[in-house]
């Protein structure tokens, strides 16, 4: 497989994180002509508990920088990627970076979990469970802290196997959040099918919520549903005060968003959470209370 001039080839994907990885050890060792690929990275961004104001985890977001494009959108960039063997690849790249960081923040005597997100067609093999349990195991690391963000896109396509993968990492402790929730065909199916903990209300619904009533109801009913499920619920593109109080009336659990913080590389994160007084809701009376 080769690259494209818009496409980091195969072995030059590294190094990015923490842990430089050698071109050898992701790829087929091809190398291709590609000029300067750029660098891949990964960014956290943190989710905070909206009773507590405590941080809870952060969500793994992928960040390709290109020497001429500057920052590219991850949706472009897995777009491209799901259509050739690198995304297999990133994929792997996302899982090493990830565990690789946690074991860092345990060292450093932190238990943040982290939640990373995998792609339609890594579900389709059992690949990914074993490398995610071969990663915990070797580097140490609980499978209560890692969590897996899946679409319903992915489910769509082969909804067999991609429950048994899924049910692999769900037996070994790896906890599942069904992601973008609301914007795919089956939703309640799934809720019902799946071993799932938690559900992520769509961004695009969240955005909306303060200003268009519609949007505030549906999300209200996506809370109250998965609430009844025992899911927990986290709503993801919380960008003003106004949306998080009215997602903590609503009775949310976590909250994620550029209120709080955008998502930022590790060291950064690390400085962050360093500084961060917990932020807590006051003058709201909840609708109900869970957990
Ligand atoms: P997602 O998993 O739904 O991620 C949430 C997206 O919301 C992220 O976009 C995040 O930066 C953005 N976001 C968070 N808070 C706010 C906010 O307050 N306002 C707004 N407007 N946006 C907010 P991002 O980082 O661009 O990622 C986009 C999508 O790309 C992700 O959606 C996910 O589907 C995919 N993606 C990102 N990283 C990976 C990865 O490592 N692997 C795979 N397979 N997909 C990834
Ligand atoms: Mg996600
Ligand atoms: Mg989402
Ligand atoms: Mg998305």
């Amino acid at each position: 497989r080769s690259g494209t001039a818009d496409m980091p080839a195969l072995g030059s994907l590294g190094p990015a994180g923490p842990d430089p990885v050698p071109a050898g050890a992701i790829g087929t060792g091809a190398q291709v002509e590609v000029g300067d690929p750029g660098v891949i990275t990964m960014y956290y961004q943190p989710q905070v508990c909206i009773a507590t104001g405590e941080v809870v985890g952060v969500e793994a977001l992928l960040r390709w920088r290109h020497p001429r494009r500057g920052m590219v959108d991850p949706e472009e960039l897995i777009r491209v990627a799901e259509q050739s063997a690198v995304m297999r690849l990133l994929t792997r790249r996302v899982v090493d970076d990830v565990v690789t960081q946690l074991a860092r923040w345990s060292a450093a005597g932190s238990t943040l979990r982290a939640a990373l997100n995998v792609s339609v067609r890594d579900l389709h093999t059992g690949e990914i469970a074993e490398q995610i349990a071969d990663r915990l195991t070797r580097h140490g690391v609980r499978p209560e802290r890692l969590q897996l963000e899946i679409t319903e896109g992915a489910l769509m396509a082969d909804p067999r196997r991609v429950l048994d993968t899924i049910s692999k990492l769900h037996r070994i402790g790896v906890a599942i959040a069904l992601d973008d929730f609301g914007t795919g065909y089956s939703s309640l199916q799934h809720l019902r099918r799946l071993p799932l903990s938690e559900v992520k209300v769509d961004r695009s619904f969240v955005l909306g919520m303060a200003d268009d009533s519609d949007d505030a109801a549906i999300v209200r009913s996506m809370i109250e549903l998965a609430g009844a499920l025992g899911l927990r619920v986290v709503a993801e593109g919380v960008e003003d005060e106004r949306t998080w109080r009215l997602l903590h009336a609503a009775g949310c659990d976590v909250a994620q968003g550029w209120f709080f913080a955008r998502p930022m590389p590790a060291d950064e994160l690390t400085a962050w959470l360093a500084r961060y007084r917990p932020v807590r809701p006051t003058g709201v009376t909840r609708t109900r209370s869970r957990r």
